[in-house]
């Protein structure tokens, strides 16, 4: 059966010519895509200093490590109780301590919560825009500003998106930007490419911009990619277990793609580009199935398009809140209709609470087709 199913990459015949090219001409480190890649976004975020990096949690760790060389003696940062993992982790991996703080209904950060939870303890505080929804990060940055508290504007979901005429990202002390699966721009996953923009010129005298290491090894991570997310069937499965016996076999030392900071290979800065110029007719057809969607599930009751708040909405997943149905029987019961469904961060799918964090599940969006959103919508209504 060919399941309909969250996209992780919408690829098309730029990304794979790009492919095999610096396949063909090995140019997979090293090559010119880098500077051209660097050259576009410096065009694209004017008012920001590029770092172009190997994944964005690569470039909240070198800004954390500037706040904390600015002001030693704090040591909380502040981020939305509903976020994907990686981001408290690069906070405890700094020595920091990660404070969770309550959303909103469009699951990102209520910022009218920031105030009452800073105290002298606060350095930073990461404000990201859940898939790709724009967060209140122009209040934040006013509050923030006069508190002296440092801002990061996670834009790794999301590019393309503006407020007050700013693209995301360049908000704050600094900005990132994610390449990895799932994201807006998408080269792969384990590292495969990540921006980080300085946006206040003081700090940036105390961000090393020398060059990093190369960027090696990355066919085969591309390859990984393709079968065990891209494609998934059998391979994902087999990465699934290879892992778990990696895990078991090398307890002490577990496989880990992010420590090291690195420069983007060559390969995935190609891929970015071509990532970049098909953005605007992208966003255009996510809007186009939001606004499908959201028609045709406004009146089904017990399932909530928790963050389409409006037509004209851009976002790279379609999260729903099943009130009724619990989530994992939910999901059992789209699978027999041959639809795949995603659980969410944290413990976001568990059955509904009255929580804004409970009885999440993401739907397939990206890359449908009309007859597909009706069969979803079908599956969801009746199920
Ligand atoms: C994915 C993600 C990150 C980490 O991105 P990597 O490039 O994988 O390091 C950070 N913040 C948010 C909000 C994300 O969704």
């Amino acid at each position: 059966m060919k399941f309909i199913k969250p996209e992780t990459a919408v690829w098309r015949t730029k990304e794979w010519l790009g492919i095999i090219k610096n396949l063909l001409c090995a140019r997979v480190s090293q090559g010119q895509a880098i500077d051209e890649l660097q050259h576009y976004l410096a065009q694209a975020y004017p008012e920001s200093s590029v770092m172009l990096l190997n994944s964005a949690r690569a470039g909240l760790a070198l800004a954390l490590g500037v706040f904390q060389q600015k002001v030693p003696t704090k040591c909380e940062v502040i981020i939305p109780e509903y976020i994907c993992d990686s981001v408290p982790k690069v906070i405890l991996s700094c020595g920091l301590t990660p404070i969770f703080v309550s959303v909103k209904k469009d699951l990102n950060l209520d910022v009218s919560k920031l105030e009452e939870n800073l105290n002298n303890n606060t350095l930073a505080v990461i404000l990201p825009h859940m898939y790709a929804k724009a967060a209140d990060i122009a209040q934040a940055e006013a509050m923030l500003m006069a508190k002296g508290v440092f801002l990061i504007d996670d834009a790794a979901q999301v590019a393309g998106v503006e407020i007050n005429n700013k693209p995301l990202g360049s908000f704050g002390d600094v900005g990132v930007l994610s390449f990895a699966q799932a994201k807006t721009i998408v080269t792969g996953v384990r590292g495969s490419g990540g921006v980080l923009f300085i946006n206040n010129k003081k700090l940036l005298p105390l961000f090393n911009l020398q060059t990093l290491p190369k960027n090696t090894g990355r066919a085969f991570q591309l390859l990984h990619f393709l079968f065990a997310y891209k494609w998934q069937g059998w391979a994902k499965k087999l990465d699934y277990y290879l892992q778990r016996l990696h895990a078991k076999l090398f307890k002490d030392k577990p496989n880990d793609y992010y420590s090291e900071i690195k420069q983007i290979s060559n390969l995935e800065a190609d891929i970015a580009l071509a990532q970049f110029s098909s953005l605007s007719s992208r966003i255009q057809q996510s809007k186009e199935i939001i606004a499908q969607y959201s028609q045709a599930l406004r009146s089904c009751e017990g399932v909530l398009l928790v963050q389409v708040d409006r037509d004209d909405l851009y976002l790279t997943r379609l999260i729903i809140q099943s009130q009724v149905t619990p989530p994992k029987q939910l999901a059992e019961q789209l699978i027999k209709q041959g639809i795949k469904t995603k659980f969410v961060y944290g413990t976001g799918s568990k059955v509904y609470d009255g929580s804004y964090c409970s009885g999440l599940l993401e739907l397939p969006l990206q890359g449908l087709k009309l007859s597909q959103i009706e069969k979803v919508v079908q599956a969801v209504v009746t199920h």
